[in-house]
């Protein structure tokens, strides 16, 4: 096993990607005592980073996919309100990945999956304050109560599937009924009757902020950002040598591939195919909301999620399934607006700013975490779907653990790209 500090003296890691995943990364590895470079074709924060919900959730580790949703996808699809939708002229080409992710809903692999992500959501809120503590990045961070609602009991126990794993795995939940939801949080519609609330988990006031603030203090700290467009990876006997970027090459010792749902790419030319898709995310943000909620809540009926931001009132969630390329539909995100409404009747959306973003996602709803198997000096972070935000740290220490030969302290086989590949 390598030894961190001199191993690391002089070693160069370069990261593709200046998200979330991309930055808690080089942060790591900057203070396992290596000198880093990150790479991004945007400025830092602005791929899926910039417009999530921004919730630090701990709870967050059921896949999307669980026993039933074959049954009630179609009519998600067929709901102009639902939380799915799909471009049809992209499906013939995303079929095989669909079936893939639709056979991970048995119980059986759910259980599975939500084992081995158990691991890396928990203690998100500490990883994050970890990672940010003496930068400013801390000031984005807000440790409070996460909210589930419900319009009756028997929504809730309709999910009992997903709360007893959440359960299982040590989640403590608080039951909130009738006018106790109102007294937790008054602009929340009397139809809302019912609410688990969760300790220990937070939100960020601003994810795209934070994580600039983060690039920042890997700066401040020696480190490089550079703002470029890899293009192509030069291969050697030993492994990559150079990154083709649309600025001029630039040599490799070490490489990261953090570069949310774009890394597919990039990890086939290193002989890792993967079958990553986009699961595309909308957000609405209501900039004079009239109301201020105190409180992150996720609405169980429209599976959208309320942060109470910096620059607004938060609305994100839904799925498109379409591929990188298509522009946004934001006639998806203006149902957020609705559902807005119903959840907060008191709400004004008259003035919002909308966005789309690519949730980077494998079709058993694991990211990729680990070192090549072709190549000794290559390690993949990415694919981490709806909760990057949450497990970006964590992901972050444990590939600075790989590259510095220390042990990671959880389990990582689940997240091998080799799955894959055997
Ligand atoms: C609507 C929505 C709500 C969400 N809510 C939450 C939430 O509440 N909590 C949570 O935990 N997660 C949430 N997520 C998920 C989370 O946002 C993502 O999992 C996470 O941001 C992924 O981070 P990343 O760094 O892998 O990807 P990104 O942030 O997309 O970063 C990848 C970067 O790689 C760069 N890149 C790609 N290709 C190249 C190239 N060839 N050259 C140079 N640079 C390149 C891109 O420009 C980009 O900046 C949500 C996502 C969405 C869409």
């Amino acid at each position: 096993m390598r030894a961190t500090g001199n191993w690391a003296q002089g070693r160069k890691v370069t990261v593709i990607g200046a998200g979330i995943i991309g930055i808690s990364s080089a942060l790591n590895l900057q203070r396992a005592g290596f000198d880093v470079t990150v790479i991004d074709k945007e400025p830092p924060g602005e791929g899926a980073s910039s417009g999530n919900a921004g919730i630090m959730a701990p709870c967050a580790f059921v896949p999307v996919p669980t026993p039933g949703i074959v049954w009630k996808a179609p009519g998600m699809l067929l709901d102009p309100m639902g939380p799915l939708s799909v471009r049809w002229s992209y499906l013939p080409r995303m079929l095989p990945w669909l079936m893939r992710y639709l056979r991970n809903s048995s119980a059986k692999r759910v259980e599975k999956i939500a084992a081995a992500l158990a691991t890396l959501a928990d203690g998100a809120v500490e990883e994050h304050q970890a990672l940010a503590n003496g930068s400013d990045a801390e000031q984005w961070l807000r440790p409070a109560t996460y909210a589930y609602v419900y319009e009756s009991e028997e929504d809730f126990k309709k999910e009992s599937f997903t709360w007893n794993l959440r359960r299982k795995h040590g989640i403590k939940i608080n039951i909130l009924r009738n006018g106790e939801v109102q007294d937790m949080e008054p602009s929340i519609g009397a139809a809302y009757k019912f609410a688990i609330t969760l300790d220990h988990h937070g939100y960020v006031r601003d994810p795209e902020q934070l994580v600039k603030s983060l690039a920042r203090e890997l700066k401040r700290a020696g480190g490089h950002v550079l703002h470029r467009k890899v293009r192509d990876i030069e291969i050697g006997p030993e492994g990559p040598t150079q990154l083709v970027t649309d600025q001029g090459n630039l040599d490799l010792d070490i490489l990261v591939v953090a570069a949310g749902a774009w890394s597919g790419k990039l990890a086939s030319r290193l002989g890792s195919p993967v079958p990553l898709e986009t699961e595309r995310g909308y957000h609405v943000v209501l900039t004079d909301p009239g109301i201020s909620p105190k409180v992150a809540i996720m609405s169980s009926k429209g599976k959208f999620v309320a942060t109470p931001m910096t620059m607004g009132l938060r609305i994100a969630g839904l799925v498109e399934f379409g591929g990188l390329e298509a522009p946004p539909n934001y006639a998806c995100a203006r149902t957020l607006l609705k559902h807005a409404e119903l959840l907060f009747p008191g709400v004004n959306t008259k003035d919002f700013t909308e966005w789309m973003g690519h949730r980077p996602a494998l079709p058993d709803s694991l990211p990729v975490i680990g070192r090549s198997p072709h190549f000794e000096n290559v390690y993949f972070a990415f694919g981490h779907q709806h909760i990057g935000l949450s497990t970006g740290p964590k992901t972050g220490r444990l590939i600075a653990d790989l590259v510095s030969g220390r042990t990671p302290n959880i389990d990582i086989d689940p997240f091998g790209v080799e799955r894959f590949n055997s």
